[in-house]
């Protein structure tokens, strides 16, 4: 990982902090182009670990953009012991898992809410579609008499219209 080495330091502190040397036994200063391993910890000048002012620049911006971004010592690299992946980036990993479950179960009770909505919409209409289709209510059966007979005499005498029964086949 790209680390920029505390510049703001006063003299006194920077005298107190241990020195820190690279692989060329030579001190790692703030101003130097160095890279610190996510494995041992160890800075080098990226001049003794070949990497290129190129990908130091990359490195630079990934970790500007706080995005995903290891690096590895080349002794670390070809230690199969070494855990490539440190903690630190499993947290990272671990809070977006998080973040991702937090807007799943937000996205399920608004789907859930929409279902409900939908259900209530639904039992409205059919409700409606049964009103209008009462035309008729608060007729008892009378003795002897068909359903239609009685329909048949309602409409003819609350409506004033005569219909002929053998030209209906139903009601
Ligand atoms: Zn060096
Ligand atoms: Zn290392």
């Amino acid at each position: 990982m790209y680390k920029r080495r505390k510049t703001q330091d006063s003299p006194k502190s920077s005298e107190s902090q241990p020195q820190t040397l690279c692989s060329c036994q030579a001190i790692v200063t703030d101003n130097d182009n160095a890279l610190q391993c996510d494995a041992c910890d160890t800075w080098f000048h990226i001049g003794c670990v070949n990497v290129s002012p190129m990908a130091y620049t990359a490195y630079q911006t990934l970790a500007e953009q706080q995005q995903f971004s290891n690096w590895f010592c080349p002794k670390c690299l070809n230690d199969k012991n070494v855990d490539r992946v440190p903690p630190r980036c499993l947290q990272t990993l671990s809070d977006r898992i998080d973040k991702i479950e937090h807007h799943l179960t937000t996205l399920t009770n608004k789907h859930d809410q929409l279902v409900d909505r939908l259900d209530e919409l639904n039992e409205n209409l059919e409700r409606e579609k049964r009103r209008k289709n009462i035309i008729v209510k608060n007729l008892s059966p009378v003795e002897g008499t068909n359903d239609k007979d009685v329909v048949f005499r309602f409409v003819q005498n609350h409506l004033g219209v005569k219909i002929d029964p053998s030209s209906v086949d139903s009601v």
